[in-house]
């Protein structure tokens, strides 16, 4: 018989579920984490997030749902800080994480962690709380240095190390996708029977196909900073890195011929906030460079309500990043009825079925963008039904599947043998040490 998950400790030390999603380094993972904690809060598991407190005024606790509260640990400045920045403070998160629950009379059948950063925490925790570790590690620093040759910075050795340990001494990994299930194995040498797959989700209830007059006159009113017109819209959602491609998008944008007999198509790009104004301008130069300033409009970060309502109002949603282990964003665009142009890569080969349910570019390449947009844009019919075969298959992805599924996967792990965790303990420190950490 399984064992029953009364309490759970969820690990995320660099971002907080209640940084707005689409801004710097809150994302997919801050949706995951939020959304699982409020479905199991909702069946009843009282869910604790440990995070580092990244500003002043933050209340100790704050509950977002009955049942399931953000903890804030004081460790390092009450600013956000890097990943990275945020593992050299490693060892007093798990200090001062440990002493809140001890303080509160808190204790835990298993703790979850996202990221490695929070999986080197988890890893001390667990053996600290005598309670299994689920790790979780949303995207992982190898897969990002092999796709992101020459567009970012490689990602630094310790990252690869944290993540290698972790993949060998969390109880339980949880991927979001085969293909990160399968670099798990190839790469870090993951224990096979150690994995299981718990894809994203999405709120099926909100994000539906919906009138898209209807939903312009929305998208007019909450997003002022978007030209919402009769003209067709590619839409973008997403955080304003450089390795989402927005600018592979700005590119296509010149390249697409005008629909017949229809005004030439605008490109909507709705993420980021002030601090991304450096990129914000980049997208600017090459939008004007390529002639196509006028019909560029970008609008920061949106809360997550809202999306609905713009995929809604958009005729197709781009996706033309060098990486997604997930990608929440296309999910939530199908659920909507949107079809979604994408890159092939990551989990969002998983999501989209090529010329069924949307289209993966063979080719990052703004000519590859520009011809698939196009076929969508160019027969309005083929687009809605492919818009209905989105959302027809969006329906998989729905949030309490995701969780029914990941609370089995808990209870099947308290009620293994526990296993030996001693050398663990010390392989993070020295890992740590020798990063001079
Ligand atoms: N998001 C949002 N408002 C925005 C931009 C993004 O709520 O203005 C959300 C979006 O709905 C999605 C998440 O942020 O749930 C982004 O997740 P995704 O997996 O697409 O990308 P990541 O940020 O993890 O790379």
């Amino acid at each position: 018989m399984p064992h029953h998950l009364r309490r759970l400790a969820v690990i995320s030390t660099h971002t907080s579920p209640l940084a707005r999603p689409g801004t710097t380094k809150a994302g997919g993972m801050n949706v995951y984490v939020a959304e699982l904690a409020k479905q199991l809060a909702a069946r009843e598991r009282i869910v604790d997030i440990y995070t580092r407190r990244d500003s002043p005024d933050l209340p100790d606790v704050v509950e977002i749902a009955p049942g399931a509260q953000v903890v804030h640990v004081d460790v390092g400045p009450p600013t956000p800080l890097p990943p990275i920045e945020v593992a050299a403070h490693i060892d007093a998160f798990t200090a001062r994480a440990d002493q809140i629950a001890h303080e509160r009379g808190w204790s835990y059948e298993l703790l979850h962690s996202h990221y490695w950063v929070s999986g080197l925490s988890g890893i001390s925790l667990a053996q600290r709380w005598s309670c299994p570790h689920a790790a979780t590690f949303h995207t992982l620093g190898e897969i990002k240095n092999r796709h992101y040759r020459g567009a970012g910075h490689p990602e630094p050795a310790l990252r690869i190390a944290g993540e290698d340990h972790v993949a060998s001494c969390a109880d339980l990994l949880i991927p979001w996708t085969a293909h990160e299930r399968d670099f798990l194995i190839d790469f870090y040498k993951a224990d096979p029977a150690r994995i299981r797959i718990v894809p994203g989700g999405v709120d099926l209830e909100r994000f539906q196909p919906g009138d898209r007059r209807a939903a312009r006159e929305t998208v007019r009113r909450t997003m002022p900073d978007l030209v919402v017109d009769d003209a067709p819209a590619i839409l973008f959602v997403g955080r304003l890195e450089p390795l989402k491609g927005v600018d592979l998008l700005v590119e296509a944008l010149a390249q697409l011929d005008p629909p017949a007999g229809r005004p030439p198509p605008r490109l909507w790009i709705v993420g980021g906030d002030a601090r991304d104004e450096p990129e914000r301008a980049r997208l600017r130069a090459i939008a004007a460079a390529a002639g196509v300033a006028d019909r560029v409009s970008m609008q920061h970060a949106a809360p997550h309500q809202l999306l609905p309502d713009l995929h809604r109002a958009a005729n197709v949603c781009a996706m033309p990043s060098a990486y997604e282990s997930f990608g929440l964003v296309a999910v939530e665009a199908m659920a909507c009825g949107a079809p979604v142009v994408a890159s092939r890569v990551g989990g969002l080969m998983t999501t989209i079925t090529d010329g069924d349910n949307g289209y993966l570019a063979p080719e990052r390449t703004a000519a590859a963008f520009a011809q698939r947009l196009g076929w969508v844009l160019n027969s309005p019919d083929g687009g809605a039904a492919m818009g209905r075969r989105a959302a027809a298959s969006a329906r998989r992805y729905a949030w309490p599947v995701a969780a029914e599924r990941m609370l089995e996967l808990y209870e099947s792990l308290i009620a293994e043998p526990e296993r030996d965790p001693s050398p663990c303990a010390e392989a993070a420190e020295t890992l740590l040490a020798s990063a001079g950490l």
